[in-house]
C-alpha cells in the first residue's frame, strides 16, 4: 500500500500527488492527515514553510468536499496574495483527477468584481486574504454558512500584519463549522488567544524547522542598477577583505565572464562551470579548499554537492529565479556551528522577491548600503595593519637589521613610516576609489525615511549617523539595550529575539548599532515604549535585560568618530 494511501487518503488524491513526484509523507503530513480527516477535530500544526503544511491540510480538506453541492464548504485564511495563490494552486494540482471540485482565491488588489463573479458559479473552497474576505462578508458575495472548515494558515503571520480582529470577524461568522486547522510557525500568545477563544481541546503536532533559515546565516541584500552589479560585486569583495566566498551566478557565461574580469583586475578567483573537464574542477576545487584561491565563482549546476568548510560569504550576483535555490546557495556558508553571512545584489524591480525569501526561510533580510569608496578604503587599510601587527616575528633574524634600520630611520617618525607603509599598499586602492560613485538605488519607504534622516543631519558633509543618541525628525528612537555579541547574538539572532519579544515588525526598525556588550536599536517613535515594556526585565541566559531611551548620552557623534578610528574595529556595518 502506498504511504499517503496508509494515511486515508483516496485513489483520486494519491494519483494526483505520486504525478507531482511525492513519494513519502513529509512529517507534519503524516500526523495531520488521519487527525484532519476525521473532519471534527480542531488542530493545531506547527509547521512553517517547506514542511509541506500544504498538502498536509489540502489533501484531507479535498477529501472532506462534497463535490455534488455547490456552495463554499472550507475556508483558507492567509496572509498574502502570493500565499494565497500559491496555495490555490497547489490545490488545483492535488484534484487533477477529482471532477466537480472548484477552488477560488479571493484576495486584494485584484478585481473584486470579477471573484464575485466566479465565486457564485459554485465553488467548495475558497482560499482568502483577510482583508478582501471581509469585504466579500460585507457586501454579502461569500455564503459562509455551510462553511464546515476553516483553516487559518500562517497564523502568526496574519497577527503580526494586524489581522487580529479580522480573523475574530471570520470565525464569528462561521459558526455552522466543524473545525478549526491553525497552522503556525511560531505560537505567540496572540495565536494561543485564538486558540484558547476559538477552538476546543485542539489536537496539537510540532514538526521540525526543515526549511528554516540557518540562524548563525546573516541575510543582507543591496539594492543596485543593473549595470553597476560588476562594480557592486567587486565593492563588496573589497569591503570584505577577509572574505572567503563563492559567487553564484544564473549562467556559465556570467561565471566565466566576470571571473575573467575579476583575475584581469588582480582578484584570487576561478570560474566553476559545467565546460569544465573532471581534471580541471578537481584542480579548482582543491586550490579553493586549500585557500589559495579566495574566491569561486559558480552556477548552481557546477556546484552541486561542493562542500567546503569555513566559507564567510556566499554572494548572489543575481537572485536566483528558484527561491528553494536560495536556501541551497546560503547554505554553504555557516556550516558547523559558524555564521557566516549571505549577500545578494538585487536590483531595484527584484527586492519583491526579498520578502518571499523571508517568509520561505523566517529570517529577517537587512538591506544594507553599498559601501562608499572611502569606506572601503577604510576597512582595507585597517584589515592591512591588522596583519602587520599580527605579523609573526618569532623567527628569522631581524635583530641582525634593526641597528641599521633604527639608524636610517632616526629622523622619520612612526606616523610617517605608517603612512608610508600604508601609501605603498594602498596607492592603487585609494587611486582607484578616489571618486567612486554612490552605487546604491534608493527607492523604498525604508530608504527615504533614511535619506530625510540623513537630510535631517548636520550639514558637514557626512553621509549619515548624523544625529545618533538623538531623537527628533528622523521618526526614529534610538534604544540602548545590555545584549550584544558577547550573549551569542548574531545580528540576525539579534533581531529576530527583539521582534519575537516585542512582537513588533521588522519595518518598525531603523539601524541596529551592535557592540559586544551592548547595543543599539533605533524603532519607529510610537512603538519605542512598547518595545522598551516588552523586553525591559526580561531575562537571557539568566541575565536581566535592561532597555533604555539612549537618550543622547550614550554616544554622541563624536564617540562614534572615536569609535570609527579604532584599528581593530574591522568595523560594523550599518543597517
Ligand atoms: P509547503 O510547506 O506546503 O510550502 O511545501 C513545500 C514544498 O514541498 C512544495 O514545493 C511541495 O510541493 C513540496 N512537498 C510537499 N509535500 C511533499 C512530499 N510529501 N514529498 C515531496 N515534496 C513535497
Amino acid at each position: 500500500m502506498n504511504a499517503f494511501e496508509a494515511l486515508g487518503l483516496n485513489e483520486q488524491l494519491v494519483q494526483a500527488i505520486s504525478d507531482l513526484g511525492f513519494e513519502n509523507p513529509t512529517p507534519i503530513q503524516e500526523q495531520a492527515i488521519p487527525i484532519l480527516l476525521s473532519g471534527t477535530m480542531d488542530f493545531v500544526g506547527l509547521a512553517q514553510t517547506g514542511t509541506g503544511k500544504t498538502a498536509a491540510f489540502g489533501l484531507p480538506l479535498l477529501q472532506l468536499m462534497n463535490v455534488a453541492e455547490k456552495h463554499p464548504q472550507a475556508l483558507i485564511v492567509c496572509p498574502t496574495r502570493e500565499l494565497c495563490l500559491q496555495i490555490t494552486n497547489d490545490l488545483a494540482s492535488f484534484t487533477k483527477h477529482k471532477k466537480g471540485l472548484f477552488t477560488e482565491a479571493v484576495y486584494g488588489g485584484a478585481s473584486i468584481t470579477m471573484q464575485i463573479r466566479n465565486l457564485r458559479k459554485g465553488v467548495q473552497v475558497v482560499v482568502a486574504t483577510p482583508g478582501r474576505l471581509i469585504d466579500l462578508i460585507e457586501r454579502k458575495a461569500i455564503d459562509l454558512q455551510k462553511v464546515k472548515y476553516v483553516v487559518l494558515d500562517e497564523a502568526d503571520e496574519m497577527l503580526n500584519m494586524g489581522f487580529r480582529d479580522d480573523i475574530d470577524f471570520v470565525l464569528k461568522n462561521t459558526i455552522n463549522r466543524e473545525s478549526i486547522w491553525l497552522f503556525s510557525a511560531t505560537m505567540p500568545p496572540e495565536v494561543r488567544a485564538i486558540s484558547k477563544n476559538f477552538m476546543e481541546n485542539p489536537k496539537e503536532v510540532t514538526v521540525g524547522k526543515k526549511n528554516s533559515g540557518n540562524v548563525n546565516i546573516d541575510h543582507q541584500y543591496f539594492v543596485t542598477s543593473a549595470h553597476h552589479r560588476y562594480e557592486t560585486l567587486k565593492r563588496l569583495i573589497d569591503f570584505n577583505p577577509g572574505m572567503y566566498g563563492i559567487i553564484f551566478t544564473r549562467t556559465k557565461a556570467d561565471a566565466q565572464e566576470i571571473a575573467e574580469k575579476l583575475v584581469r583586475e588582480g582578484y584570487e578567483i576561478e570560474a566553476l562551470h559545467g565546460d569544465l573537464t573532471q581534471q580541471q574542477r578537481d584542480k579548482v576545487m582543491s586550490r579553493f579548499r586549500q585557500k589559495s584561491l579566495q574566491l569561486l565563482i559558480a552556477t548552481d549546476v557546477a556546484a552541486r554537492g561542493i562542500d567546503v568548510d569555513g566559507i564567510t560569504h556566499v554572494i548572489n550576483y543575481e537572485l536566483p529565479d528558484d527561491i528553494e535555490v536560495y536556501t541551497h546557495r546560503s547554505g554553504r556558508t555557516a556550516r558547523a556551528g559558524k555564521s557566516g553571512i549571505c549577500i545578494s545584489i538585487c536590483h531595484v524591480k527584484e527586492t519583491f522577491k526579498i520578502k518571499q525569501l523571508e517568509r520561505m526561510i523566517n529570517s529577517i533580510f537587512h538591506k544594507l548600503d553599498i559601501p562608499t569608496g572611502k569606506e572601503v578604503c577604510r576597512r582595507q587599510f585597517f584589515h592591512f595593519m591588522d596583519k602587520l601587527m599580527q605579523a609573526d616575528t618569532s623567527h628569522g633574524d631581524y635583530e641582525t637589521y634593526l641597528g641599521d634600520l633604527q639608524e636610517k630611520f632616526a629622523s622619520v617618525s612612526k606616523e610617517e613610516v605608517l603612512q608610508r607603509v600604508a601609501a605603498l599598499e594602498f596607492d592603487h586602492f585609494l587611486k582607484y576609489y578616489e571618486n567612486a560613485e554612490d552605487l546604491n538605488v534608493r527607492s523604498d519607504f525604508r530608504d527615504k525615511r533614511q535619506n530625510n534622516f540623513r537630510e535631517a543631519g548636520p550639514s558637514n558633509g557626512r553621509r549619515d549617523r548624523g544625529n545618533y543618541g538623538q531623537r527628533g525628525d528622523s521618526g526614529y528612537t534610538r534604544l540602548f539595550i545590555n545584549v550584544g555579541t558577547k550573549d551569542g547574538f548574531y545580528k540576525a539572532s539579534f533581531l529576530q529575539f527583539i521582534l519575537d519579544e516585542s512582537n513588533l515588525k521588522k519595518e518598525v526598525l531603523g539601524r541596529i548599532d551592535m557592540k559586544e556588550m551592548n547595543s543599539w536599536v533605533e524603532v519607529d517613535k510610537s512603538v519605542a515604549s512598547k518595545m522598551i515594556k516588552s523586553l525591559d526585565g526580561k531575562r537571557y541566559n539568566g541575565r536581566a535585560v535592561r532597555m533604555n531611551e539612549a537618550d543622547g548620552g550614550f554616544r554622541k557623534p563624536s564617540d562614534e568618530r572615536g569609535n570609527r578610528s579604532r584599528p581593530s574595529a574591522s568595523r560594523e556595518r550599518r543597517f
